[in-house]
């Protein structure tokens, strides 16, 4: 039969033939987009699909990922009903813990489960053999159960997708490869093919290990490499293959376990992984006829995971093969996804699935179609937003650095604020070499090596405050030290990690205007605390506006958020058409900030500057000179404390963080760290982007209403939906809690339980040194929001109670 002629048109083209694609397709046309097409170059399901192991596990880390896969179940379920099922078998799932460590995690995560309604539960080993009789529980010490986890036949999911979406209007082109993208003015225009060009308003880059290849037909960086993943099918050696086995994890040994028929998939995570066609020095090149075809098996790579997988179940040691799977997948350098809009307008990507795609799938095609169609994703995906990676993922070394080191790892229990090792030292502040000579820690943020603690000052600590459990892993009694000397004296912090933007050109004010809540467009030295919102109100970035000139403002953010934000606020001007320059000039400068009650004393020796609170008020900025070095000074505090972040030239950075560090040298001054940082802003109350605050809540649901300015001439984006929020009144609010026991100390994401009802989960916690008490934030319903309300959060499956709280904690200093 002749091939069906490609159309010359479609508005949003899908490219990739795996369950990503089709996914993406379907939700589309479930959403009434129809005028989809879907092109893969060979046949559907002949990349990385068809070899999948076909596990669907839901919990994940991150919330936002548990609640995709919740979803995906549920679409599973309802796809078994159709002509086209998926073989969808709702097994349940066990993962066990072989260590206390591992029962540990476990327990955190039951206590997540709830707060997702996630029916997972804790199970002794004993119940664990009897739901799956060949394994042995030498050596376990407990396991979880997860009764709607399953697993299904991949390659029909792909089928099973495509025909609904089909059905729906969607129209498929196999043996259709993609050649090139057209752009005009940044924005995609269509595809061409080897049967003919599209034109197109939208391309969805659905090209699993391939995804790179393909944005690098636009010029965009797509960080995933092709790793070899591999598992085992077994014979026949269940003796009754109708008594439904759960799947089976034990991540202590990296193995998984799922019934195939009457016989068994075994895979793990190895120790030694293997890039495909990637290396240290050239990004994937993948065999241009690289479909429906497998790696060579690697028994060596595989040795420890066989030795293993016989540990947990012995018959393992005498199962013959049918038939060993060694194939590509696509990783990422921090094992989440690659999900949203490229900086190419038009041009999304969904691909990077890690070994989750299978359990992904549904919830990456429902978010990718509202991310396509609304502009957004309609909730947080800060942490598979394609926006996440900064310039140095450019480079195939440090993402296969990455990669290697997130793959090899993958089972480990990582403790709060673990820190990753590979590709590091790589951005360093000017006054790198002081901290490294004066027993800094350091972590890593985008590459930036900062300073967590320094361990000189532990000894002026308490080491009676550590913290019960895991908070206290990566714990030192230098944090209590440094926020306290900051309190009583003064602290200086090198936060030249922080990435600032400059945004300058005839329409930067009324650009700024439009895209934040506050008004930013004040005078020349006014400095703005603000929020960049979506159409919904929600907070898509949260930093300072400083009016640096007539036409030129500055824009400090998080280290994280650098390329997020900077991607945000390019999109937001080509939106808006704006005559705007937007620069990243995060390297230029080195900032230093130094807060605490001696602050202006310090600084006072070493400038003639008038530093009154009269001439040099709270919110300004102004050029001065610190002994001999130019610097620009923002009178800002994240700490709650009087003091100012001091903007300068990096050549002169290694001198300034010298200069002060000597001039405060009289007064006390500390050289302190994030970790400080941290704990005196929550008892300050201020709120972090990604945790806190995030594009599913609301500056008024934050406690951030004071920087909405509704009235402003023009208006801005998520205007009217916060307008119809303060008229409606809003039914939640980010309260903070008070633990009845200071030293349990919460991580994140733990259920919050009021009368008996879980109404919350923790979004950022910890120990403030200065009110001498467990904190933690929560958004809570509007009526339980309020001081006095008594609650118990779950930490590892215990509940403590805890009391909300007045806001700040700490009252007012500056
Ligand atoms: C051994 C193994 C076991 C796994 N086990 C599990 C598991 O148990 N559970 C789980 O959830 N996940 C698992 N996974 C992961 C899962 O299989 C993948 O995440 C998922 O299949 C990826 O789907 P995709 O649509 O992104 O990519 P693919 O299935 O690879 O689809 C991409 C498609 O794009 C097409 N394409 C590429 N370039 C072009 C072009 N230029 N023009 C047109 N088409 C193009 C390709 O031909 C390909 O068909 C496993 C993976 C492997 C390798």
């Amino acid at each position: 039969m002749a091939a069906r002629e490609l159309p010359t048109r479609a508005r949003v083209v899908v490219i990739g033939g795996g369950v990503g694609g089709a996914s993406v397709a379907y939700h589309l046309a479930e959403r009434g987009e129809t005028d989809v097409i879907v092109m893969e170059r060979d046949e559907l399901t002949s990349g990385s699909t068809f070899h999948s192991a076909g596990l669907v596990g839901q919990l994940r880390a991150d919330p936002t990922l548990t609640r995709m896969n919740m979803y995906s179940v549920e679409l599973y379920r309802k796809l078994q009903g159709t002509q086209t099922p998926p073989g969808w078998t709702e097994s349940g799932g066990i993962k066990l813990a072989s260590s206390t460590q591992r029962l540990e995690e476990i327990r955190r995560q039951i206590s997540w489960a709830r707060t997702f309604d996630l029916p997972l539960v804790e199970i002794s080993a004993q119940d664990a053999q009897s739901m799956f009789p060949l394994m042995s529980t030498e050596g376990v010490v407990a396991g979880a159960y997860l009764s709607s986890d399953g697993h299904l036949d991949p390659s029909q999911l792909c089928y099973s997708l495509a025909n609904a979406a089909r059905a729906l209007g969607v129209k498929f082109f196999t043996h259709t490869r993609v050649l090139g993208i057209t752009t005009t003015e940044g924005r995609v225009t269509g595809v061409s093919t080897d049967r003919g060009d599209v034109e197109c308003e939208v391309v969805v880059n659905c090209g699993g290990i391939f995804a790179a290849e393909i944005a690098r037909m636009v010029g965009v960086r797509i960080p995933i490499v092709p790793m070899s993943h591999q598992y085992v099918v077994t014979q026949p050696l269940l003796e009754d293959p109708s008594v439904v086995l759960p799947t089976l994890r034990d991540p202590d040994l990296l193995v998984y376990y799922r019934q195939d028929v009457a016989g068994l998939v075994m895979g793990g995570y190895e120790r030694n992984p293997a890039p495909w066609t990637a290396d240290m020095t050239h990004v994937d090149d993948i065999p241009a006829d690289f479909n429906g075809r497998l790696l060579p098996e690697d028994w060596t790579r595989f040795e420890e995971i066989t030795e293993n997988s016989q540990i947990r179940v012995p018959v393992m040691a005498d199962a013959e093969l049918r038939k060993v799977i060694n194939g590509p997948e696509a990783f990422t350098p921090d094992n989440e996804f690659c999900l949203g809009e490229t900086e190419v307008d038009g041009f999304f990507v969904a691909a990077g699935f890690c070994a989750h795609g299978i359990a992904g799938a549904g919830g990456i095609g429902q978010v990718m179609a509202a991310w396509v169609l609304d502009g957004d994703p309609g909730m947080d995906l800060w942490h598979m937003d394609i926006r996440r990676f900064g310039g140095q993922y450019r480079s195939p070394s440090f993402t296969l650095k990455r990669t290697l080191e997130n793959y090899s790892t993958y089972y480990d229990i990582k403790y709060p604020l673990h820190e990753r090792e590979s590709a590091r030292p790589l951005r360093m502040s000017p006054a790198y070499a002081w901290h490294a000579a004066h027993g800094a820690s350091f972590g890593e943020k985008s590459g930036w090596e900062r300073v967590n603690h320094y361990e000189a000052n532990a000894a002026a600590g308490d080491e009676a405050l550590r913290p019960v459990g895991w908070p206290g892993h990566h714990w030192s009694p230098a944090v209590g030290a440094e926020h306290r000397a900051t309190r009583e004296r003064a602290g200086l912090f090198d936060e030249s990690s922080f990435a600032k933007i400059e945004v300058s050109g005839p329409g930067a004010p009324s650009y700024l205007e439009q895209i934040c809540d506050n008004q930013v467009a004040r005078g020349i030295g006014d400095v703005t605390y603000t929020q960049v919102l979506n159409h919904r109100g929600g907070i898509e970035a949260d930093f300072t506006v400083t009016r640096v000139a007539e036409a030129t403002f500055w824009i400090v953010t998080g280290t994280s958020y650098g390329s997020h934000d900077l991607a945000l606020l390019r999109k937001r001007a080509r939106e808006l058409g704006a005559d705007v320059r937007i620069h990243d000039m995060t390297g230029q400068y080195a900032t230093y900030a130094l807060w605490g009650p001696s602050a202006r004393e310090i600084a006072s020796t070493l400038t003639s500057a008038d530093l009154s609170d009269e001439a040099f008020g709270f919110m300004t900025s102004a050029e001065l000179t610190l002994g001999d070095i130019p610097v620009r000074a923002l009178r800002v505090t994240f700490v709650g404390e009087h003091g100012w972040e001091f903007y300068v030239s990096s050549e002169y950075g290694a001198s300034l963080w010298r200069s002060l560090m000597e001039a405060g040298e009289p007064f006390g001054l500390v050289p302190g760290g994030y970790r400080a940082i941290e704990s005196m802003r929550l008892e300050k109350g201020y709120r972090v982007w990604s945790t806190d605050i995030t594009p599913e809540t609301t500056p008024y649901e934050a406690g951030l209403g004071f920087c909405v300015k509704l009235d402003k001439p023009g208006g801005f984006i998520g205007r009217e939906a916060l307008l119809a929020q303060k008229e409606a009144g809003i039914s939640r609010r980010l309260a903070c809690l008070r633990l009845d026991e200071p030293l349990r100390v919460a991580l994140g994401s733990e259920p919050v339980r009021i009368a008996g009802k879980v109404v919350g989960r923790v979004t950022s916690a910890g120990y403030g040194y200065t009110v001498e008490a467990s904190l933690a934030y929560a958004y809570l319903p509007i009526e339980l929001a309020v001081a006095g309300t008594r609650a118990d959060i779950d930490l590892f499956g215990e509940w403590i109670g805890a009391e909300v709280v007045k806001q700040p904690v700490l009252g007012s200093t500056r």
